[in-house]
């Protein structure tokens, strides 16, 4: 018979959690939950007890995560279009020896997120910063992703506009680590037209949907059919989704991905069969392969 979860009030916490100190006149960057409340740490809600202040992105945000844990503390809201001022603030409060806490709004702080300017400013002033790691949605993606792989490039937000898109798609492709893009859902069919019109069809793609949440949602299918399952069903267009993208095989030839970068610039403004002409007498590529690939390519952006 399985034991009923105990609740977090009960949870054993080991000494002061655990044996490490907590320096005064210190920043914390301490990683909250990426929906799933009960992903923050212990040393997370012990720091934030102990903090001074704490700075978060959206005062709002914090203050019902805080609630939670009946946690009241001083705020300072931090946001990318303020991070410079209140760092100079940050930095006269540390001196003052305060314990001073940095969030955002879900996750790990600077990471695709503000903080990374406050804690550049705080270690320029010789201050100390300790980082209390936790929740980050790209670590959870590529945890339960199975894309087997040691390395992954983590890309954050892709620019918004589809040429500017498709260009940073095209250098990504041939990486040959694991894609870690992040995305808007008012942007993710977008992001997949762009992925089908740069990436080979059978690389893999993984969606990770709402993670920790109610509806979290794991999938994982060829680049080919991806746009099909995001469009197959209008909550697939909603939520947060982090998208992995496997990386380039490793025998990939780099006069290939070359001659398929080229080709990509002339399919712009020519049509198919000058573009595979032009491309092959640029690169030293196969003709024939190459108007293979210019068609695999339109047919991906008429989609
Ligand atoms: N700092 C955060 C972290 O450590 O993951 C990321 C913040 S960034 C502004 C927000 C993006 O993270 C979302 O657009 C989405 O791509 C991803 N994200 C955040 N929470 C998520 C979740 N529960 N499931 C899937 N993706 C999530």
């Amino acid at each position: 018979m399985t034991q009923p979860a105990r609740p977090l009030s009960q949870l054993p916490v080991m000494g002061e959690p655990a044996l490490q100190s907590y320096p005064a006149g210190t920043l914390y960057v301490v990683a909250t939950p990426i929906g799933n409340v009960a992903d923050i740490t212990l040393r997370a809600l012990h720091l934030l007890e102990l903090a001074d202040a704490v700075a978060c992105e959206d005062t709002r945000n914090t203050s019902a995560l805080f609630a939670r844990f009946g946690l009241d503390k001083q705020m300072i809201a931090a946001h990318q279009h303020n991070e410079r001022e209140v760092a100079e603030k940050i930095v006269a409060r540390l001196h003052a020896g305060e314990r001073i806490a940095l969030v955002s709004d879900a996750g790990t702080p600077a990471v695709s997120d503000p903080g990374a300017r406050i804690v550049d400013a705080v270690r320029n002033a010789g201050l100390r910063v300790i980082p209390l790691p936790g929740a980050s949605a790209a670590i959870a993606a590529l945890s339960a992703s199975g894309l087997v792989n040691d390395q992954f490039h983590f890309v954050g937000f892709l620019p918004a506009k589809p040429k500017q898109r498709e260009s940073a798609l095209a250098e990504l492709a041939r990486m040959p680590a694991t894609l870690v893009i992040y995305e808007a859902p008012h942007r993710i069919v977008d992001c997949v037209e762009s992925l089908a019109a740069t990436f080979p069809p059978g690389r893999q793609v993984v969606f990770a949907r709402e993670l920790t949440k109610m509806f979290e949602e794991i999938h994982r299918c060829p680049v080919s059919e991806a746009l099909t399952w995001v469009k197959g069903d209008q909550h697939r267009q909603r939520g947060e989704f982090v998208v992995l993208v496997e990386g380039a095989p490793a025998e990939t030839d780099a006069a290939e991905a070359e001659a398929e970068r080229v080709l990509r610039i002339l399919l712009e403004e020519l049509p198919v069969k000058q573009a595979a002409a032009l491309a092959a007498q640029i690169s030293g590529g196969k003709k024939n392969a190459l108007y293979e690939k210019a068609l695999q390519i339109k047919s991906a952006r008429d989609i």
